[in-house]
């Protein structure tokens, strides 16, 4: 079957986090098909080289190619590790994108206990038979 296709985004004071999750789910990750935001990509892929699609940064229209990509089927999970406590030049990016999730009926994590969730799911689903 058709490898997951995961789209990860994390703001500047997530971004540690979503490297470590990345870590923490690494074996799964390896076995989907993956698209990030810019610096969140470069992060993740320095950190364990996995393969990922980078898209423009969030703040020059990464979320609204992640959105289109969506919107088009090409996308089936969203971690999306925003910062609830600072403001962001591109707030309607960021709700275009989450909207869009709403729209596709599209799994979308913003927070860490969430994405866990999701990906402990894609884990079994993925497992090496
Ligand atoms: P980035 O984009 O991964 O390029 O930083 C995400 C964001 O900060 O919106």
């Amino acid at each position: 079957s058709m490898p997951t296709r995961v789209a990860l985004i994390a703001h500047d004071h997530k971004k540690d986090d979503i490297v470590m999750l990345a870590g923490e789910y690494v074996a799964t990750l390896r076995r989907c098909e993956l698209l990030a935001t810019g610096t969140t990509g470069s992060r993740i892929a320095a950190a364990y080289g996995l393969t990922i699609e980078r898209m423009l940064s969030g703040p020059h229209g990464g979320d609204l190619q992640i959105g289109a990509r969506l919107a088009e089927g090409d996308v089936d999970m969203v971690i999306f590790l925003r910062d609830p406590m600072t403001p962001q030049p591109h707030e309607p990016d960021i709700n275009a994108l989450v909207r869009a999730c709403d729209v596709h009926d599209v799994p979308c994590a913003t927070n860490v206990a969430t994405a866990r969730m999701l990906l402990d799911t894609l884990a079994t689903k993925t497992a090496a038979a």
